[in-house]
């Protein structure tokens, strides 16, 4: 089973896929994890932005995996780049703001989504990401679309980087977030669009256990 789990920038769609996978005891799939991880190692190399050739040859040469843990009850996932733990690097603002130079470039999602469907070979997966429902798993059983108001997803986001230890401005988090929006819903190669066949849910005014429990409810066909 596949379960996509797509949608703008934070608007709830880890938090979500996180716990669905925990509940249903199912792998979860985090592929802006594996984008935000090139864009880490383009910066770090300092591969000039503009450099499509570039970006294409790190993706070909990328090996990306993940771990899972427990950790008071809660699903923790590492991200590794060629064996290196790049977890933490891959949230910096740096990434944040260069991923979706990266993220449409053809080639980096060929081989993206090459990688993401091997993961899923013979697994029941809860994937997250913008073209879940529409490219990568267009045969998903269940497809979500999750959207919020650009103020409440720049507020979340505030939140969550400050328990992280990171103090940025509201104002800056909702500039990045309509940035990143802009380019991901404009590109011409699998752009961030809501699936025909996908359940919306506008969490701007719910809670993370309201938004699970509906997700529950339409994936085991309750009304
Ligand atoms: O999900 P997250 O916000 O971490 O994704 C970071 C970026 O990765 C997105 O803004 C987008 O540019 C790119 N992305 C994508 N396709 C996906 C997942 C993420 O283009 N399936």
């Amino acid at each position: 089973m596949i379960i996509a789990i797509d949608g703008p920038a934070a608007s709830g769609k880890s938090t979500v896929a996180k716990e669905i996978a925990k509940r249903l005891k199912i792998s979860y799939l985090d592929t802006g994890a594996m984008y935000r991880a090139l864009t880490w190692k383009a910066l770090q190399t300092k591969v000039d932005l503009s450099d499509e050739m570039a970006f294409a040859k790190l993706a070909n040469d990328a090996k990306i995996s993940f771990s899972e843990s427990l950790i008071d009850g809660r699903l923790h996932i590492k991200t590794y780049l060629n064996d290196i733990d790049v977890t933490k690097e891959i949230r910096l603002p740096r990434v944040s703001n260069s991923v979706s130079i990266v993220a449409k470039v053809p080639a980096v999602r060929k081989a993206m989504v090459k990688i993401q469907r091997e993961l899923a070979v013979g697994k029941d997966v809860v994937a997250e990401g913008r073209d879940i429902g529409t490219c990568v798993f267009p045969e998903a059983e269940h497809k979500f679309f999750l959207f919020a108001s650009t103020e409440e997803r720049a507020r979340r986001r505030c939140v969550e980087l400050k328990d992280k230890g990171h103090d940025i401005k509201v104002s800056s988090l909702e500039k990045e977030i309509i940035s990143r929006d802009t380019i991901d819903s404009t590109r011409p190669n699998s752009p961030l669009v809501k699936a025909r066949d996908a359940h919306v849910i506008d969490t701007t005014e719910k809670n993370a256990e309201e938004v699970i429990e509906e997700v529950l409810h339409v994936i085991k066909g309750e009304n």
